[in-house]
């Protein structure tokens, strides 16, 4: 397969407690940066479409072949997962695995708890018979959250539990504090809920809505058992200032290549900044 899947580089990471980055794609220059970040800094990454742009980034296929299109253009020789990002059903979890995703999340968070259990078991099923992993969530983040605004709802740890246990996933979202998108304030994590979870369910957590956190407390989700690290925000934020900057300075602009460029070198170094900063520097070697 082109594409490694979260058990291949969770597993480790979770071990040795360091962060797997997922970077979401807003466009296909998103692609060919995150390519570019993970193998300057030799560290396996997890490239993400979330369910809502889908379409808007051309549909299941586009993103598979153009993923893998670039990854042998550019020479990548890092592990790359290909990832469905808040699936938001069986149906189109499915479609992405047989487009060729080599994970995808099904974000049953929104329904009660019996129905996200045998939706998630559903998919497990269908994507472990491929090879393909899956990342289900309990609770909600805050924020909006693919197109669904709503509060912080902490994660229930008998909820999270009973999932694991009845679906067999590879790896839980469980909201605790995180917020998807801009904080007002400061995040206030629960890092007491993390250590319990962690500590009772064997599999890789994942934080999501990571944009903003400081690193001392992302520090702390890795050490209590978060293998991966959601990113969309931040990167978009770089991506916006880099054509503001230009367009301000270049009011006459009108060639797309000259402001594009600029915003590919500034997506590159934040993606490596976060790299680092997850501790997966290197850990393709
Ligand atoms: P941010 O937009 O806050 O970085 O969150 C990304 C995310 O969690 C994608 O699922």
């Amino acid at each position: 397969m082109t594409f490694a899947n979260l058990n291949d580089v969770l597993i480790p990471a979770k071990k040795e407690k360091y962060a797997i980055g997922q970077f979401n794609i807003n466009g296909y220059d998103w692609i060919e940066a995150i390519l570019l970040a993970a193998e300057i800094e030799k560290a396996p990454v997890i490239i993400a479409a979330s369910d809502r742009l889908v379409d808007f980034l051309g549909g299941f296929n586009n993103i598979t072949q153009s993923v893998a299109t670039f990854k042998q253009m550019l020479n990548i020789t890092v592990p790359v997962v290909l990832h469905l990002d808040h699936g938001q059903s069986v149906e189109r979890c499915i479609e992405a695995i047989d487009a060729g995703f080599s994970s995808v999340m099904i974000d049953g968070s929104h329904s009660p708890i019996e129905t996200n259990i045998a939706m998630t078991k559903k998919v497990v099923d269908y994507a472990h018979s491929k090879g393909v992993s899956v990342e289900a969530e309990v609770g909600t983040v805050g924020g909006n959250e693919d197109g669904l605004v709503s509060g912080i709802q902490y994660a229930s740890f008998d909820e999270c539990l009973s999932l694991v246990n009845q679906t067999g996933v590879d790896a839980l979202a469980a909201a605790l504090g995180s917020v998807h998108g801009k904080y007002v304030g400061k995040p206030i994590l629960g890092f007491e809920e993390m250590k319990a979870l962690s500590e009772s369910c064997n599999i890789p957590l994942v934080l999501h809505g990571a944009s903003g956190i400081p690193q001392k407390d992302l520090d702390k989700t890795i050490t209590f058992g978060h293998a991966k690290i959601n990113i969309n925000t931040e990167i978009n934020q770089v991506w916006f200032k880099s054509i503001s900057e230009h367009l301000a300075q270049n009011p006459d602009s009108h060639e797309p290549k000259v402001v594009i460029e600029p915003t590919k070198t500034a997506m590159i170094n934040a993606v490596r900044q976060k790299i680092v900063s997850f501790g997966s520097k290197n850990k393709a070697l």
